[in-house]
């Protein structure tokens, strides 16, 4: 035994040696500093600790490829593409193995606007060239304030890198229409784990494509992707709706997600809030402006301990009359059910409108509140189920509020590509339920851990369907119920793309050097 493990000793040190002469092959930088890191091991959620031997931040694919590559001389070495940690339980990290902070090549990101074909009508359609590692910020940045163009689906929240939210979904309140960002990009540079550089569509190498969005990581790096793009508008109108009832709530958002175009709105949304005057809970999280006040007066009768808001943005494009804006959002807000009385809005130009998270980012880091543990829970919960939802968890266990967001959405499968490796609910309809909680000094948060586990096990228990968004499990069993029907698919697509397991190992899907042919 001893002989054994001396062995495994000197032969760590041979492949250590090897290894590392194969990153100085790289035009970017490595660090072994605990300081790198250290960070590198450390995310969003802050709830999850675990160190890379090094960090590369890498000049370019070519230093990705040349990392995967020196992963593969040994046996144990694992790979995690880093976007910008914001991950909640350690999906972006690889502890005693290599993580590549994406953000590296996104430093000078390359976002270039291209014309690559015309519509039917001859119109021309409009792509913004990506690389992996770009800030969406800094998408919307270049694209609008160059080019008046916009991606067309959107994350609430911008410091998010463009690989990041493609390697889960990306969603936000365009989606019931556009569906997630996976949905609207059309092409993608991937470096696999063999070491192979690839670009991939719909039509070229389309299995590799549909493998990586929502892959969680799992089967190549993105290095760029090619996202659509369309006409940004000026302004928004900036609408929230309050309403009493979920079955109003439900009723009416379901409606505007299934209309034309012509006959909604460009952005639904929705959340639950605390029918109280709590500061970060209750009625003034509803307000959009400082002047505006909630006056509960107008709640009706017997209303209950919660309370449901429908956010709606409406566009407004140059050279638009206002007064025509003004009667068409009037009229569709007119068949709405809302309490009258509790409507709030503002207008803002696109860009306030899509940074309106980093906002609140400001405000929560001057309060300390930003850089705390994060137990976030994010659901998918079909149609089908979402009432008892409320009825059991939003009324009952959550009535006191999570200190955050609790966002409820409606989504239609439709719009989503069943060939990408997101796994979602059966149902034409479900809602995002996302659990933003923020914890306070006088929380635990294995206290907030378990009640999250706890909705889970009650989703289960009452055989919702439902999937978890952002999943994250400790067993491989775990996932495979995760994937259902799925699993055979995506335990083929990491035979075909990662068959030494080395990518993304935070996800805690596969052990490096797992036999995955055996799973199949
Ligand atoms: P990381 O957390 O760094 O990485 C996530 C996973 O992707 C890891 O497994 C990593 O290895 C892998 N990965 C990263 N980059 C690449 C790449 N280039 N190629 C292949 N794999 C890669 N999600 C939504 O859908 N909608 C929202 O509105 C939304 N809002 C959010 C708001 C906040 C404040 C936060 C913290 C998260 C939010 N998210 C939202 C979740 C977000 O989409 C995920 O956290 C996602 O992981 C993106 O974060 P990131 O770029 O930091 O990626």
């Amino acid at each position: 035994m001893i002989a054994f493990i001396e062995h495994s000793f000197l032969d760590e040190q041979n492949d250590a040696a090897q290894w590392q002469a194969a990153l100085q092959e790289i035009q970017g930088t490595v660090a072994y500093d605990s300081i790198f890191t250290g960070l590198a091991g450390k995310d969003f959620g802050g709830m999850n600790r675990s160190k890379p031997l090094a960090v590369v931040r890498p000049a370019s694919s070519l230093d990705v490829r040349t990392v995967i590559k020196a992963a593969q001389t040994t046996s144990y070495l694992t790979v995690a593409a880093r976007g910008n940690g914001h991950s909640i339980n350690g999906q972006a990290m690889a502890d005693k193995g290599l993580v590549i902070d994406m953000r590296a090549i996104g430093d000078h990101p390359s976002i270039n606007v291209v014309v690559s074909s015309v519509n039917d009508d001859n119109s021309p359609l409009y792509f913004a060239d990506v690389s992996g590692g770009a800030l969406w910020e800094d998408v919307l940045n270049r694209c609008v304030l160059d080019y008046g163009l916009a991606p067309r689906s959107w994350t609430d929240y911008l410091a998010l890198t463009v690989g990041g939210t493609l390697s889960n979904a990306g969603v936000s309140g365009q989606a019931f229409r556009y569906g997630p960002q996976t949905s609207n990009v059309t092409e993608l540079e991937v470096v696999t784990g063999r070491g192979e550089t690839v670009i991939c569509s719909e039509s070229v190498n389309p299995d590799l494509f549909f493998s990586v969005l929502g892959g969680l990581g799992q089967f190549g790096v993105i290095t760029r992707a090619r996202i659509s793009l369309q006409k940004a508008p000026i302004k928004v109108k900036w609408i929230r709706l309050v309403y009493a009832e979920f079955d109003d709530f439900t009723r009416d958002s379901e409606f505007l997600v299934s209309q034309p175009q012509e006959d909604s709105f460009d952005y639904v949304e929705g959340f639950v809030f605390v029918n109280s005057d709590d500061p970060v809970n209750g009625w003034p999280s509803v307000t959009l402006d400082s002047d505006q006040w909630f006056n509960p007066d107008f709640l009706p009768p017997g209303s209950g301990s919660v309370l449901y808001c429908l956010e709606l943005g409406f566009h407004i494009h140059q050279n638009q009359h206002l007064s025509q804006v003004n009667s068409k959002v009037e009229s569709l807000i007119e068949r709405l059910s809302f309490v009258r009385g509790l409507r709030f809005q503002v207008d803002v130009s696109y860009m306030e409108f899509l940074l309106r998270v980093k906002k609140a980012e400001q405000q929560a880091t001057a309060s300390g509140i930003w850089e705390a543990p994060h137990p976030w829970l994010n659901l998918f919960v079909s149609k089908r189920d979402i009432a008892d939802f409320d009825r059991t968890v939003f009324k009952k266990l959550l009535n006191g509020g999570i200190g955050g967001p609790m966002l409820v959405y409606p989504l239609l499968r439709s719009r989503w590509d069943t060939r990408t490796s997101v796994v979602i609910p059966e149902g034409d309809i479900f809602y995002l339920v996302a659990l933003l909680r923020f914890t306070s000094p006088n929380q635990r948060v294995q206290d907030l851990v378990a009640q999250n586990m706890k909705i889970v096990r009650h989703c289960k228990n009452k055989r919702y369907d439902f999937t978890l968004y952002l999943a994250h499990y400790q067993t491989q069993e775990e996932w495979k119920q995760h994937f259902g029907n799925q699993w055979q698919r995506f335990v083929e697509r990491k035979a075909m793309f990662d068959p030494m397991a080395i990518l993304a190992p935070g996800q805690k899907i596969f052990s490096r050097n797992q036999k995955i042919g055996q799973l199949l």
